[in-house]
């Protein structure tokens, strides 16, 4: 069974990047049947707290993922990982140095003076004496110190180290007994029965060092799946400097989950040249061997011309809903329906839904500048202030649109003379969905009140 977890370290908010490689790993356990576990890595107790993971549950709420069981915390698990350090300690793969910080710090320095990597020199690794007083000893892992450490990632192919460059002894547990990040992520993903690991290509140096830990404990080493980053429009790493990177500030922005979870499903993985995705789609057609190797470029227009399409496939009770959010409750208007409808096409953004929505429901409190110079005049007024007699009782669109056309006829004028005067009349503005859309929304009433309103404005 395909095992896959996201695991994050909860210091703030959900990040953009982290939602693409937990729906990666959603979707590919969805997609076979397998589990998805979530482990909330929280050991630095310094920059992680519960409200940081909180939000990443509260994101994934949002976005619909469910993940398997319950949430792993890692700060409840301490004596899980002490266990299996003295394990190591007892079996002699991992041995206490006593080494000071000063006697580091004086051999990293000697080490760059001579030009070479800095690294732990293995003093303690075989050392029998007594150990010195007054130091507490850090837990070092006894590393391969030469040969190749290799795997097959599912992304990059063969990934190949030597040993010799990049590993040393590492620590494996600090002075005061707190086990270190290479070693807690190896303990939670054996004893969780992760087989699938997909993550940042930023976690790709840990992979040896993390590789080292599952040999010597004895477990079986999962897949890795090293994802590529997601790059801003000017080819550096995605950050706040592009846009947001918090995934509720795209709620906040209007956008749906459908739409943003689209975007960043293609961010890094494709299927053929198919762009619009839904959930049940994905969790047939995911596979990680599609994902991408090379970085990819978050696109805001792309984001919102998918928002734009899901508002316009939503169901209206579920846009009903969504608008709450945006200070907008249509759930007691009766043309609701038609209101939504209308705008469907021209939003991007719930918040834009929104405000044309509330555009149209509200009573102008003053005219655009531009448009009332423009249409507003004697001749419009006049014009509107006769157009009040087919308003008489509440019709549909299409009945509005042809009493207007006969209305016209009668007065010997044309569409374009009334369009848009009504629609400064109605709206404030210039631009407003079907006029006659407009009118079946208010009512013959309220569209009255409106035409006074602005025969009476001087
Ligand atoms: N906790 C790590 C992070 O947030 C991820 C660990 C992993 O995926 O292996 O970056």
């Amino acid at each position: 069974m395909i095992v896959t977890r996201f695991a994050p370290s909860p210091t703030g908010y959900l990040h953009i990047g982290g939602l693409r490689t937990a729906l990666y790993s959603y979707l590919y356990a969805r997609a076979n049947n397998g589990k998805f576990l979530l482990r909330i890595e929280d050991t630095d107790l310094k920059r992680n707290s519960q409200e940081a993971a909180e939000a990443i549950v509260e994101a994934f709420k949002w976005c619909g993922l469910d993940f398997d069981g319950e949430i792993v915390y890692q700060s409840n698990r301490f004596d899980v990982y002490k266990k299996y350090i003295q394990k190591l300690l007892d079996e002699g793969k991992a041995y206490k140095c006593y080494m000071t910080k000063e006697e580091l710090e004086a051999l990293r320095n000697e080490q760059i003076a001579n030009k070479q990597r800095p690294k732990y020199d293995g003093r303690y690794r075989d050392f029998k004496g007594t150990p010195p007083a007054g130091i507490d000893p850090v837990i070092r892992i006894k590393a391969p110190l030469s040969g190749e450490i290799k795997f097959d990632d599912g992304v990059k192919g063969e990934i190949k180290f030597n040993a010799e460059d990049i590993l040393d002894d590492f620590v494996i547990a600090r002075s005061d007994g707190s086990p270190t990040y290479n070693f807690t992520v190896v303990i939670d993903d054996a004893l969780m029965g992760i087989n699938q690991v997909i993550r940042g290509d930023d976690h790709l140096s840990n992979t040896p060092k993390q590789i080292v830990l599952y040999k010597a404990l004895g477990f079986e080493i999962p897949k890795f799946y090293h994802v590529a980053m997601i790059n801003g429009t000017d080819g550096h790493k995605l950050s706040k400097r592009h846009g947001a990177t918090d995934v509720m500030e795209y709620k906040k922005m209007g956008y749906l989950s459908e739409a943003l979870l689209n975007f960043l499903v293609r961010l890094g993985w494709s299927y053929g040249d198919e762009e619009i995705f839904t959930m049940e789609d994905l969790k047939k057609k995911f596979s990680p061997n599609n994902l991408s190797k090379s970085a990819s470029t978050f696109n805001q227009s792309k984001l919102e011309w998918l928002n734009q399409h899901y508002i316009k496939e939503a169901k209206f009770e579920y846009l009903v809903e969504k608008l709450k959010d945006f200070d907008l409750d249509l759930s007691k208007n009766s043309h609701a329906k038609l209101l939504i409808d209308s705008l469907r096409e021209r939003s991007k953004t719930l918040i834009e839904m929104s405000n044309s929505a509330k555009n149209i429901l509200n009573r102008p409190k003053e005219y655009d500048e531009k448009a009332y110079r423009k249409f507003i005049n004697e001749d419009s007024l006049e014009l509107l202030n006769k157009f009040s007699v087919i308003l008489d009782k509440d019709m549909s669109a299409a009945e509005y649109e042809e009493a207007t056309i006969k209305f016209l006829e009668d007065n010997n004028s044309k569409l374009k003379n009334l369009a848009q005067p009504l629609r400064v009349a109605i709206t404030g503005t210039s631009v407003s969905p079907s006029i006659f859309e407009v009118i079946e929304i208010l009512g013959s009433d309220e569209v009255k009140t409106r035409i006074n309103n602005i025969i009476n404005k001087e």
